[in-house]
Parts: structure tokens; C-alpha cells; sequence
């Protein structure tokens, strides 16, 4: 009889269970509590944490292919990601901050017959929109993205229902994953910064009016990387043994990368430079023509640098009222230079310019190399 009762419990536990979370409350694959993200019910998978205290912030995390959206820095809904972008390629889908543009809920495609309904513009004419359809009904069943993010239908609408214009957008990938190989440093401390602009990461540089809207983009020739708001350790860190050779002063000819030191590596009978930028302040103990151990800390990330006095989140990065868009600028090239190591003219600022922090095209085309593909096993 007892054996009886506990059974029945158990089944009537379960019943109520799946009645009340399933069906009436129909709680999809992912349950939130607090900043925890449990699936199925219990497997804990990641604690978000926010990156900026703004009353809306969409923080969408590359890596976890998760777009999360904070109100006032409290979690509040999960949206996964169906498909990005390629990596790697000028067209992968950017990184940085933005803001959410306009909205159309329906839509057709300009270069194919497809609808792309909910879609919701972050970035120039990057969207975050349904997996497109045909015209007759048909899912598209590629999973190729010229650089927009694509949702599943119920994602995209509910996703397109909460965006409000104007909402701050941090598109970004987390370093959680990554193993750096034995030799290297990483230059910051991994579990405290995240990659907030990609390498070969799109940015638009100017508008060409023609028959045909057009807009150019240039290529970052590095990575930016941002401590999450609460990070302790702020230090730069040097990623092998080396030569310090140059240390350039905030101001004094700096070109927009604030204060600046690049230290020369021999590696594999090849000369190459690391390159660390906008920092807030420089090790005092380095010397130009000194050696530097890996790992020795080069100065602490920060904002200096660019035509504002300094870095700050928004679109141009001078709004005076936004935070400072405090990162370390790191690049590997074949040069010790400020520039592109390759000639190559960009233009910013309204004016032809040498290439600082950006090229034209595919950064290593001008004598870059990945920095996470340098520094880390595949
Ligand atoms: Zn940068």
C-alpha cells in the first residue's frame, strides 16, 4: 500500500510538473533564473554576466551563438542564434557596440527572391532577421550568412517585439573556450576580457552615392580586447620573449592608438612585432632597445588615443556622454611601425590617410596575422 502511495506521488509530481511547465506555461528548451542559464532544468551551461549598466543592453555572444538582453543589468530573456557569418571573412557578422536601427516586419530580399520577415537593423546593413523563406512558403534551407545573424521564426518575432530603436547592441566572443598555446601569453587575462572587434572585422567607412546605394568598409587589423565591468586585473601582458621596440606617448605623433608600445619577437628565424594600444598608462620600467620576458606587464589597458582625447562607446566614439570604451588595441605584424606595414591608404576622418588600426581590405593582404589564429591551437 505504501508502495502504492509513493508511486502515485511520484507519477502525480511529474503530471503536475509537466502540465504547469510545459503546457500551460509552455517554457521553451532554455529556463532562466538570475543570471544562470540552466537546459532541460538543471544543466547549468553559463552565468552571464552584463557587460555595460545601461537600462537595455542586447549583449549578443558570438560564441555561445546567445543573444541576451539585460534591463537594468538584470537578465531578462535568452534568444538563441540559428546561424551567423562565416569567420574570418570581411563580411562575418560584425563585433562591436551598436545601436538597434530600423525595423521592418515585412520584408523581401533586395538580391534574392526570399522573404527575411522581423528584420531588425544593428549595424549598416547588418540585420538580425527570420531564417529567410521563398516566396512560396519554402524555408531556405542554406545556412550561408553574408553577415546578418538569423533566428527561428518564433525568435525573430519575439526578438523584433522587444528591440526598441536606439537600444545598445555589444555584439562580441568570449575568450572561455580558447587554449593559447605553450609558448605564448595571451596579452590580457583571458577570463576577464572579452573580444569586442574581431580581426578583419567590417567597419564602414564611407558612403558612395551611385545608382545604388553603396557603402565601403575597412577591414580591423587587429583585435580589441574589453574587460567585462568587473574585471580586477587590467594588466597588459607581454606574449613572448623580446625586444622592446617602440614605446610612443599618448598624443606625440600616436595616430589615433594613444600610448603604444611594440616589442620585436624573434620567432621561428623570423622577426615579428606585437603591437599594444590605447593603453592608460606604460610600465615605467621599459626601455626601448631592452629586453622584455614573456609575460612581464607592459603597461594597463585603457582609452587613450583616437581624434576625441578618448575612446568612448557610440557610433563615432567621441559622444561625451557615453562611457570610455576602455580596450587593449593588439596586433601581430611583420613590421615595427605604426601603420600598415604594406602601404595602403584608407580613409577616415573625411581625408586619405595611411592605414592605422585598419586597411582596406583583408589585413593580412598588408602585413598583419590573426592574432587568435598566432596565439591559440585551432
Ligand atoms: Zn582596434
Amino acid at each position: 500500500m505504501k508502495k502504492i502511495f509513493i508511486l502515485f506521488s511520484i507519477t502525480a509530481i511529474f503530471l503536475i510538473y509537466f502540465l504547469l511547465f510545459k503546457v500551460i506555461f509552455n517554457i521553451p528548451r532554455k529556463i532562466l533564473f538570475e543570471n544562470y542559464i540552466y537546459v532541460n532544468n538543471n544543466q547549468l551551461i553559463s552565468k552571464i554576466k552584463p557587460i555595460i549598466n545601461e537600462n537595455r543592453v542586447w549583449q549578443i555572444n558570438l560564441s555561445e551563438n546567445n543573444i541576451y538582453f539585460f534591463e537594468n543589468s538584470k537578465l531578462k530573456y535568452v534568444i538563441p542564434i540559428a546561424y551567423q557569418a562565416p569567420e574570418d571573412k570581411w563580411y562575418q557578422t560584425p563585433t562591436g557596440y551598436f545601436r538597434i536601427g530600423i525595423k521592418k516586419e515585412k520584408h523581401i530580399s533586395s538580391l534574392f527572391p526570399v522573404y527575411m520577415n522581423y528584420a531588425v537593423q544593428f549595424y549598416e546593413d547588418f540585420f538580425i532577421h527570420e531564417i529567410p523563406y521563398y516566396l512560396d512558403g519554402k524555408k531556405v534551407e542554406s545556412t550561408f550568412s553574408g553577415g546578418c545573424i538569423r533566428l527561428e521564426k518564433e525568435y525573430a518575432e519575439k526578438f523584433f517585439n522587444l528591440a526598441k530603436t536606439g537600444d545598445l547592441v555589444i555584439s562580441y566572443k568570449d575568450l572561455k573556450n580558447l587554449k593559447i598555446k605553450e609558448k605564448f601569453k595571451f596579452p590580457v587575462n583571458l577570463e576577464e576580457f572579452y573580444i569586442r572587434q574581431r580581426f578583419n572585422n567590417p567597419i564602414r567607412n564611407r558612403w558612395t552615392f551611385s545608382k545604388n546605394r553603396k557603402i565601403d568598409y575597412i577591414q580591423h587589423s587587429g583585435i580589441d580586447l574589453a574587460p567585462y565591468s568587473d574585471s580586477k586585473d587590467l594588466n597588459v601582458y607581454n606574449i613572448y620573449d623580446g625586444k622592446i621596440s617602440r614605446i610612443v606617448k599618448n598624443g606625440e605623433d600616436d595616430h589615433g592608438l594613444g600610448n603604444t608600445v611594440i616589442i620585436e619577437h624573434n620567432f621561428n628565424d623570423r622577426k615579428i612585432y606585437s603591437l599594444y594600444a590605447h593603453l592608460s598608462e606604460i610600465n615605467k620600467n621599459l626601455k626601448e632597445g631592452e629586453f622584455i620576458k614573456k609575460g612581464e606587464i607592459i603597461g594597463k589597458v585603457g582609452a587613450t588615443g583616437y581624434g576625441c582625447n578618448y575612446w568612448r562607446i557610440g557610433e563615432d566614439g567621441c559622444d561625451k556622454k557615453s562611457a570610455l570604451d576602455i580596450h587593449l588595441h593588439f596586433e601581430i605584424k611583420t613590421k615595427p611601425v605604426l601603420e600598415s606595414p604594406i602601404d595602403a591608404n584608407c580613409f577616415i576622418y573625411k581625408r586619405e590617410t595611411k592605414c592605422y588600426g585598419y586597411t582596406p581590405e583583408n589585413p593580412e593582404n598588408y602585413g598583419y596575422l590573426n592574432p587568435i589564429k598566432f596565439l591559440a591551437i585551432e
